[in-house]
């Protein structure tokens, strides 16, 4: 019963996760803020991130798709709510998250540092 609370648990995570990756920037890699399409090809990201990634360069980010003007974009109101719904204290979030990784690499090192000495161990 336990293995299967810990299974949905994990399911429940891996969901969201993914989810949090269909709703990250591919700009800023942050969660969007004021989620925003382009038209033409309906990537998304912040409203910020795309409209100054145009003034310098008039493709979108992900497919290079040529984007004239801003009349090309279109905020995204409904994943915006979505978005919201899901993650009410996006700060918050991105604390944690940034702390997540901070970890990650730190676990990362030690695993690195750990290999290393039984290589030099083995010499
Ligand atoms: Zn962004
Ligand atoms: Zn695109």
């Amino acid at each position: 019963m336990e293995q299967d609370e810990k299974l949905a648990q994990r399911i429940k995570r891996d969901n969201f996760m993914n989810f949090i990756e269909l709703i990250r920037c591919p700009v800023c890699m942050e969660i969007m803020k004021n989620p925003t399409n382009v038209k033409l090809c309906l990537h998304r990201f912040c409203g910020d991130c795309i409209e100054k990634y145009i003034r310098v360069k008039k493709e979108c980010p992900t497919c290079r798709v040529a984007i004239g003007s801003r009349r090309f974009l279109r905020t995204d109101k409904k994943m915006g709510e979505i978005i919201a719904k899901l993650i009410p204290d996006i700060e918050k979030f991105q604390e944690f998250e940034h702390s997540e990784t901070d970890r990650n690499i730190k676990e990362m090192d030690l695993k690195k540092k750990s290999n290393d000495m039984m290589i030099e161990a083995q010499i």
